[in-house]
């Protein structure tokens, strides 16, 4: 079975000129991929004839499903009409039914028409009226067998409708074939770069698979989508399970949640669950890390945070834990009943050293090796867990991502994973 694929083209100066954002495309994208037509490129094109001419021949040789938005109305620089002829060798007919209907919805306004707004009755010949049930402008399409150009308004209101309206019916009737139930499972993924996750998942990203998969990399997350499509949403939600099942083998121990999880999140929740109280001792990120778990926490699970100066003495996370924490190490060995009162406390500490093997850095730039433990009676018999990481480049970014890995680190502890 061949797979129907759809272009969009937006048309209108004001998209090219980045005076308005063009959210006629994604919406289409999102609605034509419900109906299982994937959309494989978006085209905008400012008021300009010779270069719409041009982009209506590219989507009708490279979809079978090419979806028009704007440029409809009655003005001058309304150019779709006599492009869409030239296109395709189409002479322009003056259509009476749409002239009257036109007249009759002035009419039913009370408002007064001028002469321009008959522009629109004008149609290639062989187009397909779309009905707007809602505005002036009607749209048309044009159609042969196994491809579909349909020309919609740009007024969004007046395109939805006469998607979901004209549209989707059309696209069932013409192409019954569609896999028309589509299922997606969003997977987050933390402490790996978009390269080593693509490494590791790229095989299953090959396009027109089924299903198909990508990655979106945010500033400290990758996510990884999985969207399969289907006769049924049974048969999708099947499909998108033995992917998502792969995906998380592939990347175990860092798939931290799924669709609007965050690791914060993630954090409060195994906190909770374990009965745990967390204490902070950061002498590198400025209050991010802090600023990032404490406000999701509940209160019974958060002992405090202190920043702590950055300096030499204070390098590795076990200085200052024997420093600032010297119940937590030294009197476990001599205290049983020490041991019973802390037993639910869980302390994260992130230091940092400058990197050693750092080459030249451009002036303000931070290198520096973090060392981030996680120490708790509960969990790994009081030891600390201790992650070392290179951190450099500009201040603010290089922190947040310090926060970010070392909220990390303390997520696998709390899930039981190796220290890598
Ligand atoms: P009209 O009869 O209103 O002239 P039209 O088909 O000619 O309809 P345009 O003139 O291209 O449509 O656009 C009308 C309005 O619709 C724009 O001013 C803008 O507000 C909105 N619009 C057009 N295209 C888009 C788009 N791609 N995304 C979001 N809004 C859009």
């Amino acid at each position: 079975m061949t797979t129907v694929s759809a272009e969009i083209i937006s048309s209108g100066s004001e998209l090219t000129l980045g005076r308005m954002v063009d959210t006629n495309s994604a919406w289409l994208s999102d609605f034509l991929g419900r109906l299982g037509v994937p959309t494989v490129r978006h085209t905008t094109v400012g008021d300009d004839f010779g270069r719409l001419v041009e982009a209506f021949q590219r989507g009708w040789a490279g979809a079978q499903v090419i979806v028009v938005t704007g440029g409809l109305g009655p003005t001058e620089d309304d150019l779709t009409r006599p492009a869409a002829a030239k296109a395709f060798g189409l002479e322009l007919e003056f259509n009476e039914t749409l002239a009257g209907e036109v007249r009759a919805l002035f009419k039913s306004r009370g408002a007064v028409m001028t002469d321009n707004n008959l522009r629109q009755a004008w149609l290639p010949r062989s187009a397909i009226v779309v009905p707007n049930p809602i505005g002036t402008a009607p749209g048309f399409a044009l159609a042969e067998a196994g491809r579909l150009m349909v020309f919609l308004p740009g007024v969004p209101c007046e395109m939805k409708i006469m998607a979901e309206g004209w549209l989707k019916p059309r696209l069932k009737e013409q192409f019954p074939n569609l896999k028309a139930s589509r299922h997606t499972v969003v997977l987050n993924t933390a402490g790996l770069g978009e390269s080593r996750v693509d490494a590791l998942v790229g095989d299953l990203m090959a396009p027109n698979r089924n299903p198909a998969v990508g990655l979106l990399a945010g500033a400290d997350m990758v996510k990884v989508l999985v969207t399969a499509t289907g006769d049924d949403p049974a048969e999708a939600e099947a499909l998108a399970a033995a992917d998502v099942a792969e995906v998380e083998k592939r990347l175990c121990g860092h798939v931290f949640g799924y669709g609007e999880d965050t690791l914060p999140d993630a954090v409060a929740g195994l906190l909770k669950e374990q009965g745990l109280s967390l204490t902070i001792l950061d002498a590198v990120t400025q209050g991010r890390l802090g600023g990032r778990l404490a406000p999701g926490l509940d209160p019974a699970n958060w002992g405090g945070g202190q920043d702590l100066p950055r300096q030499p003495a204070l390098s590795g996370a076990l200085d200052i834990l024997r420093l600032y924490a010297p119940d937590s190490a030294a009197e476990r060995q001599t205290d049983s009943s020490h041991c019973r009162r802390h037993a639910r406390e869980i302390r994260l500490i992130v230091a940092a050293r400058p990197d050693p093997d750092s080459s030249e850095r451009p002036e303000g730039h931070l290198s520096l090796l973090i060392e981030c433990a996680v120490q708790s009676e509960a969990l790994c018999g009081g030891r600390p867990q201790i992650c070392q990481f290179p951190m450099g480049g500009e201040p603010h970014w290089a922190l947040s991502r310090a926060a970010a890995l070392s909220m990390f680190h303390l997520w696998r502890v709390l899930k039981g994973f190796a220290v890598e």
